[in-house]
């Protein structure tokens, strides 16, 4: 770095929601910088499904956010040469109150385009889907490799759009012009903060002020035993009583009150399932909910395996073995985003809805309206 280098907007943070908004800047033209704490990307971005989801995000603004960024992810993805292993998602509903919630679903403006299937055809799309009362198709979702589309994204920002990074360089305090880092002081005309669950460092005071807490969620790889075929996402009963889009429905309190009795040990943990494929066959399967004032430090074998009955229940998987544990944490808050003006012309922007692959590409068109003051 040479202190004094001069940009239109420097982004901190290279994570979804720091590259999205470098690659929206560089779309209107502005020289742009991100500053990267780490070496990598290591955070939620890189930890989480990679599961671009429309179907079940809050209704109104926020599942606007998604279908906007499943677009600009499809055109992306494309471009950067960042594989989209599969596409759609396939709801299993385990019990008749599911059933009725799914139907309730496709009545609003929501269900654009989904369907539900007949008993023969949920069988010949996905014939390792456990016997259920009805499955739900979405067509709109589409996955990606998080911990190598992260990167590749990242590299194609700097390579092809002609974004400045900073690897393994904290952020330390910003004053416009002055964006002060560890490696010197970079010159901006503005900034956006895209600091995911380091709620810390750079105004922990705007983010306490929002009730924002710390979720850390549960992962697994698993490796089925046969040849196994997902042509989408999987996702069952505990996954409409978490996801608002259904959840928000008058039609899910039967559901939730069922789920409540059932499968108590599940909502104690905020386990309910999504199981997504790998090229080489494995599936990245979660996830659990644990919220705090910091990141739960200790996964739970008992938590793990509460996720992997769900797993059995909803797919045909003998054999199955697990591979590979992780956890993530990402910030939580009532309200889907955070983003805030915390100086003229510094944007403050996290997801705190958890959906942050979902929804960054539009909500970093937001951030920087926020931070340019259009
Ligand atoms: C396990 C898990 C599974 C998930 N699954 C999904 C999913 O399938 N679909 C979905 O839509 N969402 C999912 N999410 C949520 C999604 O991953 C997050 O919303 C999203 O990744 C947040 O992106 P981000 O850029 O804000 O945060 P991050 O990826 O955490 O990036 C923030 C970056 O900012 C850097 N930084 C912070 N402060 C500074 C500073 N002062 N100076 C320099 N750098 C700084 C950090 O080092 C970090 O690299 C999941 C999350 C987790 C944890």
């Amino acid at each position: 770095m040479t202190t004094g280098q001069s940009y239109d907007l420097v982004v901190v943070g290279a994570g979804i929601i720091g590259l999205a908004t470098a690659y929206a800047a560089r779309q209107r033209g502005l020289r742009v910088a991100v500053v990267e704490r780490h070496a990598q990307c290591i955070g939620a971005s890189v930890r989480n499904f990679g599961f671009v989801t429309v179907t079940g995000q809050r209704r109104g603004e926020h599942w606007q956010r998604a279908r906007r960024t499943r677009d600009v992810w499809q055109h992306v993805a494309a471009q950067a040469g960042i594989a989209v292993i599969h596409q759609g998602l396939h709801m299993l509903a385990q019990r008749p109150e599911a059933a009725h919630l799914l139907e309730a679903y496709l009545k609003t403006e929501m269900g654009e385009g989904c369907r539900l299937l007949s008993a023969a055809d949920a069988a010949r799309e996905l014939p390792w889907l456990q016997a259920g009362q009805a499955v739900l198709h979405s067509p709109h979702e589409l996955r990606v490799e998080s911990r190598d589309a992260i990167p590749r994204l990242a590299r194609w920002l700097e390579l092809d759009f002609g974004v400045d990074f900073f690897w393994s360089t904290p952020v330390l305090g910003i004053d416009l012009p002055q964006v002060h880092t560890s490696q010197g002081v970079l010159s901006a005309g503005h900034c956006v903060v895209c600091p995911g669950h380091d709620l810390n460092t750079l105004y922990p005071d705007a983010t306490a002020q929002a009730g924002i807490r710390l979720c850390t969620l549960q992962m697994l790889r698993v490796m089925p035993g046969q040849a196994v075929k997902l042509p989408g996402a999987v996702m069952s009963d505990l996954s409409m009583a978490r996801y608002e889009g259904y959840a928000d429905l008058p039609e899910a309190a039967p559901l939730k009150a069922l789920l409540q009795a059932q499968q108590a040990e599940h909502l104690r943990w905020g386990v309910h399932l999504i199981a997504v494929q790998s090229a080489d066959g494995s599936m990245v399967v979660g996830d659990s909910h644990v919220y705090g004032d910091a990141e739960a430090p200790f996964g739970r074998s008992d938590v793990d395996d509460l996720i992997l009955g769900e797993l059995h229940r909803v797919l045909r998987l003998p054999g199955a073995q697990v591979t590979e544990r992780w956890t993530g944490s990402y910030a939580s808050a009532q309200e889907p985003v955070f983003k805030t003006l915390v100086a003229p012309g510094v944007a403050v922007g996290i997801v705190t809805g958890g959906t942050g692959a979902s929804t960054s590409f539009a909500f970093a068109e937001e951030l920087l309206d926020l931070a340019l003051g259009i």
